[in-house]
Order: structure tokens, then C-alpha cells, then sequence
């Protein structure tokens, strides 16, 4: 069977077409400017990137293209729509509605609406896709993956906020977490590297890309991880401030005239190591600023470095040890600076790490030595093929 996967964006929209059989994406591809006025970029599994400006007034218009595109006689890799077998996609927010992946229909748009508070940015554009496809695919069983719903096996202790109760029971606040695809696909894979069995197991994942999250992943299931109601909160990010006295907020309003608007524009997009190095969000700015020396540069990064390292000590101490460390997404699988940074914290725990593995890129490997006492790898996450799994796993 044939999955598409799609993850649909305010203006945007990815997606990959992937053999369930083999695992293998057949096409990637992402819509641009949506409702601006459209670029398409596609491309076929071994075969050159196709880009073209499309007329996209909307998501229906974009996937319209996609659907063109993967069924081209030219760049296409199917010859009809009726390959593909199911659609699975992103959805950003479950809240406390979805602990797991499931088939959509009209409830599971009212849940996924109802959710759209939490995630007014990102819900209703997953939404909008979910009825986009809907449309031009009639027929085809459709599933919805959360980013929220790995986190949801998090005991009370860890989701809860010191705030008053009745804002949890009232309002649903409490932590969340994100990338749980990621978080719950690397961890399943540490284990199996491991070779122990999942119901004992300790691992810690660090999704670290231009938003940045950490989780305590316990006998396989999430019992703690760094984001929290929104994914502003946890670690320093690319733009993202991380967590923060709340207090701050109130002095920045007064001592520079803000609105609270302004004040959250600053925390989510001119914040982080942005923010602390005036540079760059990209590592790879930071990395050659630091080539030559900037001083800025070289703080924001050890800034970025020293709080990784804090929140994997306190999950240590959440699950009472560990026995893998994982690093995945853009700079956890790229950034040797920022790995051996890290780690070069975590002495206390017996890692030792094999410094020449530590020059891989993107490519599965063991960093830690044989003698090592906790293992630390790089694993590739790969969110599409855990959507495509969840989708096939569903219709069974
Ligand atoms: P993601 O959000 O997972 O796509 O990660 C994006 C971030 O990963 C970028 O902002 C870069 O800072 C970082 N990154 C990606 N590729 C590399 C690389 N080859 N070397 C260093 N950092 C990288």
C-alpha cells in the first residue's frame, strides 16, 4: 500500500508518498505561498527536483498540484490517484482528547477543532488539510497523527503546574510536550539498538532542531519531556526564548512599552540563540561565526549546550538513570559542536564518547566507546515514516 503523508502549515504544506511495503519514499515535496501565489517544489525518488510556480489560492488548490505532480506522466511516481492507499496526517495538537493515532472522521474533526485553542496556529491549517484531502480524495480512510499524544502517558506529577488547580480542570493548562512522533520513533529504535526489552528500559531522546525538545522515555512510553502547553517552553531554541521567569514578561511590558503581543512576537520568533548571538537562528551561521572567533556566537551556543545538558541530568533523576542518550533532528544529527558540547557535561554519568564517530552526519551511529556506562547515539528521525506506520497500523 501507498501512504501519503501530509503536514499542512499556515502557508505551506509537506508531503511524502510512501511505500508501506518497503518503507521507502517514492516522492517528497513541499507547497509554498500558499494563498500568496504558489510554488511547488517535488521531487521523484532518484530523480531530479522539479520546481514551478503554482497558482495556489488555497490548500485544496495546493494539493491539487501535489496530486498532479505524483501522478505526472513526466516526474510522477504512480499512474493513478487509486494507488495510494490511505492519507496519514500531522496534526500538531490532541490535547488530553488523543493519546494515540486515529482513523478521522467527523468526531475526530470536532476533537481536533475542539483542540484548536491550544494550537491556534497550527489546528485549524491541519484541518484545512484534512478537508482538502478529503475532498479530492473521496473515499480514501484518512488517519490523524498528534505530535501531543506520545506525551500523554506523563504522570500528573510531571504535566501539572504550580498554578491554581481549577486553571488545569477549567482550561486544560498543563504540559503537553511536542514532537511526539519523533520523540516515540527514535526511542523505539534506541531500544532495539540496545537490545534490551522495551518494559525496561530508560532512554533519553533530544530532538534538537530549530525547535528543540528533550523527553524521558520510560519502559517506552514519554513520563517527562521539556516543551510543555506550547512548544515556546523548555529549551533555548532557534528563536524560541525557552523557559523563562513568567515575571519577565511584566518588566519587559513596562521597561519598553510592549503589549503582551509584542512581548510573545519577541519571546517566539527574536529570542533564543537568535536573540542571545544577534546572528543567526542556524547553527551552521553559528558555527562559522564562531570560526572566527565571535564571542557572541560562541556564548549562545554554550548557552544552548549547557541547557540540554541540565534538562538530560534531571531526567536522569526523573527515571533514577539511563541507558541510552539520543541525539536526532537537524542539529542533533549534524552538529558535532553541539553534541560534544553537550555531552561534555555528562561525564558524571560514565559517558565517554568516541570522538571520531562523533564527526557523522545524519547517519545512524554509536557515539559512546565500548566501556561507556550509558550508550549515546545519533539516530535519524524520520516523522513521515512514523505517520505512514501509525497509518498502516490503523487500518490493519
Ligand atoms: P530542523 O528544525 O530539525 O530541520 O533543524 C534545523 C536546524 O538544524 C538548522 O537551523 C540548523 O541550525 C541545524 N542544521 C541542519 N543541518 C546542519 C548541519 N549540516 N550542520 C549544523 N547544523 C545543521
Amino acid at each position: 500500500m501507498k501512504i501519503l503523508v501530509v503536514n499542512c502549515g499556515s502557508s505551506s504544506l509537506k508531503y511524502q508518498l510512501i511505500d508501506a511495503e518497503t518503507e521507502k519514499a517514492l516522492a517528497v515535496g513541499i507547497c509554498e505561498r500558499i494563498g500568496i501565489d504558489g510554488r511547488l517544489v517535488h521531487t521523484p525518488a532518484g530523480g531530479e527536483k522539479i520546481r514551478m510556480e503554482a497558482d495556489m489560492k488555497d490548500h485544496k488548490a495546493a494539493i491539487k498540484y501535489v496530486l498532479d505532480a505524483l501522478t505526472s506522466s513526466e516526474y510522477g511516481v504512480i499512474k493513478h490517484l487509486d494507488e495510494i492507499g490511505a492519507v496519514g496526517h500531522r496534526v500538531v495538537h490532541g490535547g488530553e482528547k488523543f493519546a494515540s493515532s486515529t482513523i478521522i472522521t467527523e468526531e475526530v474533526i470536532a476533537g481536533i477543532e475542539e483542540c484548536s485553542d491550544l494550537a491556534p496556529l497550527h489546528n485549524p491549517a491541519n484541518l484545512i488539510g484534512i478537508r482538502a484531502c478529503q475532498h479530492l480524495m473521496p473515499g480514501v480512510p484518512m488517519v490523524a497523527v498528534f505530535d501531543t499524544a506520545f506525551h500523554q502517558t506523563m504522570p500528573q506529577k510531571a504535566y501539572l503546574y504550580g498554578l491554581p488547580y481549577e486553571y488545569y480542570e477549567n482550561y486544560k493548562i498543563r504540559r503537553y510536550g511536542f514532537h511526539g512522533t519523533s520523540h516515540s520513533f527514535v526511542a523505539k529504535r534506541a531500544v532495539q539498538l540496545l537490545g534490551i526489552d522495551s518494559n525496561n528500559s530508560k532512554v533519553i531522546v533530544c530532538h534538537l532542531g530549530n525547535g528543540s525538545s528533550v523527553s524521558a522515555v520510560l519502559n517506552g512510553k514519554s513520563i517527562d519531556t521539556s516543551m510543555g502547553l506550547t512548544p515556546l517552553e523548555g529549551l533555548i531554541m532557534g528563536t524560541r526564548s525557552g523557559s523563562i521567569d513568567p515575571a519577565i514578561i511584566e518588566y519587559l511590558m513596562k521597561k519598553e512599552g510592549m503589549d503582551i503581543d509584542q512581548v510573545m512576537d519577541v519571546l517566539n520568533k527574536k529570542s533564543g540563540v537568535l536573540g542571545l548571538s544577534g546572528i543567526s537562528s542556524d547553527f551552521r551561521d553559528l558555527e562559522d561565526a564562531t570560526a572566527e572567533g565571535n564571542e557572541k556566537a560562541i556564548m549562545a551556543v554554550d548557552v544552548f549546550n549547557y541547557h540540554v545538558a541540565k534538562t538530560i541530568g534531571s531526567y536522569v533523576a526523573a527515571m533514577n538513570g539511563v541507558d541510552a542518550i539520543v541525539f536526532t533532528a537537524g542539529l542533533g544529527e549534524n552538529d558535532k559542536a553541539v553534541r560534544k558540547g553537550t555531552m561534555s557535561y555528562l561525564g558524571y554519568l560514565g559517558v565517554e564518547i568516541n570522538e571520531e564517530n562523533n564527526n557523522t552526519r545524519g547517519k545512524e551511529v554509536e557515539l559512546s566507546t565500548p566501556d561507556s556506562k550509558v550508550k549515546v547515539y545519533i539516530i535519524p528521525t524520520n516523522e513521515e515514516l512514523a505517520i505512514a506506520r501509525e497509518t498502516v497500523a490503523l487500518l490493519a
